[in-house]
């Protein structure tokens, strides 16, 4: 269905929606129950349209359509450069569609439009690098006994359950089925229930550009019945899944039962340090950023800033001082910077550490409210001031849980032993970001500090290219770059006999 600016017709009853499909074998279809999840804008609080609401007899009918496309070999045993072309293929669409797809992130989501276009830019990019990985997935040959001709093939997982959240709808699901079909695997890609839009246009997208029926599969529906019954669906073969970090450990726990491939990003409560010897400005400007682009809500989020004491004030009152100017309101106008959150739920968590964390010794920087917006249409919509508190307390709950929310915590450390020691000091261990102009010393915090990515003197906090993922609590496993691909592929090891072969025995 085409979007256009002006949004889907909406009643003030709700009817007159669009009805979207989920995709079983190649075919765009409604919930086997006929039942239907409502589908928001969370800027304006309008029904944007009813998505299936799946379960298990869904999920059923998908696995099985994966595991069948997959055991057929219409997909892993395809030529690599002709895979490598069908994903091209997928990115050529995707690019060509841009602004429709931003659009339609935007009004589900509550994204900014500036932030769903690089979205949509990031999945391009992601489905380009996978495409060009398709014909290097490569074995080795291991030099054993000269008899012996002994190499590793790279053979496809299987079928995959690919589970994604709200806050990058599209570009967390690319994250997963862009390695997932390089890799010749099968997928079952589930949506969140706020965001199922864009996913349901990638399912379409693969099969416009020559994805075969059945490998990739669309199943919307509620975590507890869809979500659960593709992690303990035996025909899977992996779960990748993207999400908070009490989710993880349960779908962890489950999968054990069958020993199923699992990789997880998870949480994270991101520090951002400062050294006395930084650029403060760039600093400043990209703590910033860091914090409040996408609301808060990502896993990235630098939600932690941590300052040289010698240069604290300066800091927090730059801070303070530009972020009062950042635009928070309608998404769609050019002009704004900070959107809407993805429901009241999350404002309410956000209000909710707020007055947690003034309980817990903090004071109040700036924020700490929701914002008067002075258009009509987004009275009904979520949306929370950008907020910092500073913590004194660094074991406070403010410091250590990940809000995911605009809120963040600001304190100081004295030395660079105290720097790592507070860095580390939470169950997490996604990233962090260091500004500092020594050398040496950046070089011995990006050994010290434990996180699956450390970043200095830049708003960088991952590229295509190279591996994500977290230590600790963060997750298991990587997404993106070459480590990316191997987590959808698995080793065998071949050995050929080239001489007599023995008689270990003697019968
Ligand atoms: P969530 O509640 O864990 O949900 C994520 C996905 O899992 C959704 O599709 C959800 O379905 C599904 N789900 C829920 N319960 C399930 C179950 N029992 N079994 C299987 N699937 C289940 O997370 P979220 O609130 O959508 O996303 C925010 C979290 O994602 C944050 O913690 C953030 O840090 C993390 N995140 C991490 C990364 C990273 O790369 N490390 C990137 C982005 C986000 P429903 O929508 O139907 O509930």
């Amino acid at each position: 269905m085409a979007i256009d600016a002006t949004g889907v017709q909406n009643s003030a009853t709700g009817r007159d929606v669009p009805l979207y499909k989920m995709i079983i074998d190649g075919r765009e279809v409604d919930a086997a129950s006929g039942e239907t999840l409502d589908v928001y804008n969370p800027a304006t609080g309008k029904l944007l349209g009813r998505a299936p609401k799946g379960g298990a007899v869904d999920v059923e009918a998908a696995v099985r359509s994966s595991r069948a496309a997959f055991d057929s070999g219409s997909w892993s045993r395809m030529s690599a450069m002709q895979r490598s072309a069908t994903i091209y293929k997928m990115a050529d669409i995707i690019e060509a569609r841009r602004e429709e797809l931003a659009l339609l992130e935007t009004r589900n989501a509550g994204k900014t439009l500036a932030d769903a276009r690089g979205d949509v830019d990031y999945t391009v990019e992601t489905f380009r690098y996978f495409a060009g990985a398709t014909p290097r997935i490569l074995g080795d040959t291991i030099p054993v006994r000269p008899d012996f001709l002994t190499y590793t093939l790279q053979e496809p997982v299987g079928v995959c359950g690919l589970i994604v959240p709200w806050n990058y709808p599209l570009l967390m699901a690319a994250w997963k089925v862009a390695p997932a079909l390089a890799a010749g695997c099968t997928a079952v890609l589930k949506p969140a229930s706020y965001t199922p839009l864009s996913v349901f246009e990638l399912g379409k997208i693969a099969l416009e550009a020559g994805v075969p029926e059945g490998v990739l599969n669309v199943v919307s529906g509620p975590g507890s019945t869809v979500g659960e019954a593709l992690v303990n669906h035996p025909l899977v073969d992996k779960i990748a899944f993207t999400g908070e970090t009490y989710t993880g450990q349960h779908i962890l726990a489950s999968a054990a039962r069958q020993i199923k491939k699992v990789t997880l990003e998870l949480g994270g409560k991101n520090a951002n340090i400062v050294f006395e010897d930084a650029d403060l400005d760039a600093a400043v400007r990209v703590g910033i950023s860091a914090i409040y682009a996408n609301n808060g809500q990502a896993c990235g989020a630098r939600a932690r800033i941590l300052v040289q004491a010698s240069v604290y004030d300066r800091f927090v009152e730059d801070f303070t001082r530009r972020s009062s100017g950042l635009r928070v309101g309608d998404p769609l106008d050019p002009e704004t910077q900070i959107g809407a959150m993805i429901s009241q739920g999350q404002v309410e968590r956000a209000e909710e550490y707020v007055g947690l964390g003034t309980a817990e010794g903090g004071r109040v920087l700036f924020g700490g409210r929701r914002p008067v917006l002075d258009k009509a249409e987004l009275a009904a919509g979520h949306f929370y001031s950008p907020t910092a508190i500073e913590m004194p307390d660094h074991s406070s709950k403010v410091m250590q849980d990940e809000i995911f929310g605009p809120v963040v915590a600001v304190g100081t450390f004295k030395d660079e032993d105290e720097a790592v020691r507070l860095t580390n000091g939470t169950r997490y261990g996604l990233l962090a970001t260091v500004w500092t102009n020594d050398l040496r010393r950046a070089h011995r915090l990006a050994r010290r500090i434990k996180a699956g990515g450390v970043w200095f003197n830049t708003e960088v906090n991952f590229f295509t290219e190279a591996p994500f993922g977290g230590y600790g609590q963060s997750g298991l496993g990587r997404e993106l770059g070459p480590h990316g691909l191997d987590q959808y592929a698995q080793t065998k090891v071949v050995g050929i006999n080239l001489g007599e072969a023995g008689n270990p025995f003697n019968v």
